[in-house]
């Protein structure tokens, strides 16, 4: 039996950096777990599609049986208790393939260490479970500009997004360590490998 690998959380707010951060961790040997993207695959699965239907109504179900995700998006991010009961319904689920990764990982001799990708770690009580935490952190302004020009979203809907999540100064508090990306990716790609550097030496 090898040794339990570290088990880091990557977080931050929409727009800081996080998930470019994870990747560059990925290069350097780390698996990672992508949150968000398992929730969007759990929500084009029969089951969780009908459960949607019956909790939002048809109108967040597209002439395809797909989630239309612009229409649940605009119901959840204006209403904190739509939010919850989407929650609900998805984050059990990404919760219970996380643990299958992670039991995965743990076996794969190639994993340095393993890292959740979640922008919720803090609101969702994930923080529980990682042995670090890393916050990747970038002025309010960068971000916005970042996620405008990623996905064409409006700095509205980005505020209201950022609003149901926990302030970048309380989560910069609460980390183990905290990656500054308001510089280049060069930047971000150098303290990226002095926090896996400094990771694998504590652990030793
Ligand atoms: P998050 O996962 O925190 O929402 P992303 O990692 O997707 O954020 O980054 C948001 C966007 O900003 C992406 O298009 C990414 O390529 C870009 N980006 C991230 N960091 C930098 C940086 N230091 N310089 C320039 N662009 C960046």
């Amino acid at each position: 039996m090898s040794r339990r690998k570290p088990l880091i959380g990557i977080t931050g707010i929409i727009g800081s950096g996080k998930s470019t951060a994870a990747n560059l961790f990925r290069k350097l040997g780390a698996a990672v777990f992508d949150a968000d993207q398992i929730a969007r695959e759990i929500t084009k699965q029969a089951d969780v599609l009908q459960q949607i239907r019956q909790t939002f109504g048809d109108e967040v179900i597209d002439k395809n049986g797909n989630l239309n995700r612009q229409k649940m998006a605009a119901k959840v991010f204006s209403h904190p208790e739509l939010l919850k009961k989407l929650n609900g319904i998805i984050h059990p689920r990404v919760r219970r393939q996380m643990w299958r990764f992670v039991e995965k990982m743990q076996q794969d001799q190639a994993v340095k260490m393993i890292l959740i990708d979640s922008p919720l770690i803090y609101e969702t009580d994930l923080h529980r479970f990682p042995d670090k935490i890393v916050v990747v952190s970038a002025s309010t302004e960068n971000c916005i500009s970042r996620v405008m020009k990623r996905n064409g979203m409006t700095r509205d809907a980005i505020l209201r997004r950022m609003e149901q999540q926990i302030q970048l100064s309380e989560k910069r508090n609460r980390a183990d360590f905290v990656i500054e990306n308001d510089g280049d990716l060069n930047r971000l790609a150098g303290q990226v490998k002095n926090v896996f550097k400094n990771i694998l030496q504590q652990w030793r």
